[in-house]
């Protein structure tokens, strides 16, 4: 696969997963994001640094949300013999971490690569072999001589650090395999259905702003800030959402290849009903494949954004992905090029009245 023989889309999306982003140290992904829309409004930067664009417009305030930051970690300390010891930034499992590569974005600008340190079967006990190693026994080897030497590199405690990922096509076409899939199909969503809503030639009833959000792994801390400047009259927050298709799941409702999501609840927030139902028949007008789904456990940042003010109506749409949170999570583009569809669909189809209608509860 060479780089020219990639869609613009394609090579934005491989663009937003390969850049670093781990909570709190959102840089590579901001820049993206201003280099592909920030031409399309006025810019704001939340204190937290999520960025808002706000495209000119009248009617209701249409906020497209989807979060910058991917799971990562945090120098914790530096022994003497020059191992990285680290806290999660996010939510990991320790079986998906031994021996992954990762990229410590130093105090110094340098990107230092290092490898999550793991023992070999050699010199395991059977009791070893048999548990998975909690996260404060890892440590990440970035294969110096003794803590001087990363010192020198200009490594520090408080240093981010993210995972190395590696963008691939699978040998089933359209598929592909990247780490950060969460939630970078949702920054390219809200990207190219922001910038085919203001370019497309449909006159807009609503005023479209994009929201790419900081620190949404570490408790959709973001979404909350920015919601003080983006004003939210309507939510539609944009992820990448686990998919389901594995060995042992039934009632599955985020199979690859099968569209994108609409998420009516989580523990976190439940999406507006009437919402939901008008996107879902938007998606059937379109011809767009959807699926349903009721989340017994998970959040996104609906969970702020929807309690922002009075209350804000909301809905989650996810491009499924498998394996997410970890190196290797994996995608239907098809998927991913529906939901721009959908959302693009959503922002010329919203005006006052349709959005009024979804909080109309004097009626009911
Ligand atoms: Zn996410």
């Amino acid at each position: 696969m060479s780089e020219s023989s990639l869609s613009p889309s394609l090579s934005l999306l491989k663009d937003l997963a390969l850049a670093c982003g781990p909570p709190g140290a959102e840089g590579e992904v901001r820049k993206i994001v201003h280099r592909e829309i920030g031409g399309h409004g006025s810019v704001q930067h939340d204190g937290l640094g999520s960025v808002i664009v706000e495209a000119e417009g009248n009617g209701p305030r249409v906020v497209l949300d989807a979060h910058m930051d991917e799971v990562g970690f945090c120098v914790q300390s530096i022994d003497e013999e020059g191992r990285i010891w680290f806290v999660p930034l996010g939510g990991w499992w320790g079986h998906v971490l031994l021996a992954q590569r990762v990229d410590i974005l130093a105090s110094s600008g340098r990107k230092i690569p290092g490898s999550i340190g793991c023992k070999p079967p050699h010199f395991l006990s059977p009791a070893e072999r048999d548990k998975v190693l909690s996260l404060d026994q890892m440590y990440i080897d970035v294969g110096a001589r003794d803590s001087e030497e990363v010192l020198s590199w200009g490594i520090k405690v408080g240093d981010p650090i993210a995972p190395r990922g590696h963008f691939e096509e699978m040998a089933s076409p359209g598929r592909y395999c990247c780490k950060a899939f969460d939630d970078r199909v949702g920054v390219g969503v809200m990207i190219e259905a922001f910038r085919a809503a203001l370019t497309g030639g449909a006159s807009l009833s609503c005023q479209p702003i994009a929201v790419a959000a900081v620190q949404e792994e570490v408790g959709c801390r973001g979404a909350k800030t920015a919601s003080h400047l983006s004003q939210p009259d309507l939510g539609i927050i944009l992820e990448g959402t686990p998919a389901d298709d594995l060995p042992g799941m039934p009632r599955r409702q985020a199979v690859l290849g099968q569209g994108p999501q609409i998420r009516f609840m989580d523990p976190t927030a439940l999406s507006n009903r009437k919402l939901v139902r008008w996107t879902e028949s938007l998606a059937e007008k379109k011809g767009i494949p959807v699926q349903i789904a009721v989340r017994k456990s998970g959040g996104t940042d609906a969970s702020t954004t929807h309690l922002h003010g009075s209350g804000v109506p909301t809905v989650v749409i996810g491009v499924p992905a498998r394996s997410i949170h970890t190196h290797s999570s994996m995608i239907d583009f098809e998927d991913y090029l529906n939901a721009i569809e959908l959302v693009k669909s959503m922002v010329e189809e919203l005006d006052s009245a349709t959005v009024e209608s979804f909080t109309h509860y004097d009626e009911e």
